[in-house]
């Protein structure tokens, strides 16, 4: 078996679409014996996770746990209303109260706005209240060694965040040393000029990497050049996590599916689809480092 440098993770949606004892250990469970040594649990609602369950699980499985979210248009530190970016904020700090319980040290997705399409550009007073709530969320994170990071995403799912060079440039407003890049290349398809500059520019602010195909479907499918990130990836020596994000109408999650869109089935044999895709990042990472 060829060692690689980074952990290789996968998103819980890919097995359930909820997060019931049952769920939890389907998913922890198929995880685990597709190969993977981390699973991304989505965190759009905190307190419903029962991180006991959660934790005993992951620790039967020998996988670690990360979190991710998007906020919602009613608890949005992206908004000029305070209370409305009051209640975006005391959110972020139950996920990050959640990882913190499963012994965890990555909270990350579109924590810095809400995930769906905004009707408006971001205004200042907007972005400046979320760079305030994510610079107190990244002094309480240092305290319990978490790490966050911001994942741009497409036009239609956030008005913020859209591009690696914004992220480092909120990055660099927030000024603390904890908070990283989350490059998805599913999106960087949709809004960057290319796979490569993103990554050379982020360098050693990358924290996290999401691998996606166009249409969310299988790996080896679609039409993302894979091998430019990989190889941009090994060039600056990326040593951290690269999780698999697929969606397929076949499982639901009553309210991430709608916001992300996924409304078409892109497969139906969801184990033989995650050990695959696997297999695909391994074989792409291995051949990067050989170039
Ligand atoms: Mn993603």
């Amino acid at each position: 078996m060829t060692t690689i440098p980074n952990l290789l993770g996968v998103h819980a949606l890919v097995w359930v679409g909820g997060w019931s004892k049952d769920q939890c250990r389907e998913a922890i469970k198929n995880s685990a014996e597709a190969g993977y040594g981390l699973i991304e649990i989505p965190a759009l609602d905190p307190k419903s996770i029962d991180v006991e369950h959660t934790k005993a699980t992951l620790k039967e499985f020998g996988l670690k746990g990360a979190c991710s979210l998007g906020l919602s248009f009613d608890a949005d530190i992206n908004n000029d209303d305070s209370e409305i970016a009051k209640r975006g904020e005391a959110r972020l700090m139950d996920a990050l109260n959640v990882v913190e319980q499963l012994g965890g040290d990555y909270l990350g997705g579109v924590i810095f706005s809400a995930l769906g399409k905004y009707k408006f550009p971001p205004t200042k007073k907007a972005r400046d209240n979320a760079v305030a709530a994510l610079k107190r969320l990244a002094i309480a994170a240092q305290a319990k060694g978490i790490t966050l990071g911001l994942e741009p995403v497409n036009r239609y799912e956030s008005n913020l965040l859209n591009t690696g060079s914004q992220a480092l440039e909120m990055i660099k407003d927030i000024g603390e040393p904890n908070v990283v890049v989350h490059l998805d290349i599913y999106h960087m398809n949709i809004e960057e000029q290319d796979l490569v500059s993103p990554v050379l520019e982020a360098g050693n602010k990358l924290g996290y990497v999401h691998i996606g195909a166009s249409h969310r479907g299988p790996l080896g499918t679609g039409n993302i050049d894979f091998d430019s990130f990989f190889g941009a990836l090994a060039k600056i020596g990326y040593k951290g996590t690269i999780t698999f994000e697929s969606f397929s109408s076949t499982v639901v999650a009553p309210d991430l599916s709608s916001t992300l869109g996924i409304w078409r089935n892109l497969w139906t044999d969801n184990k033989s689809m995650a050990k695959s895709a696997r297999e695909y990042i391994e074989n792409k990472i291995v051949a990067a480092h050989k170039n």
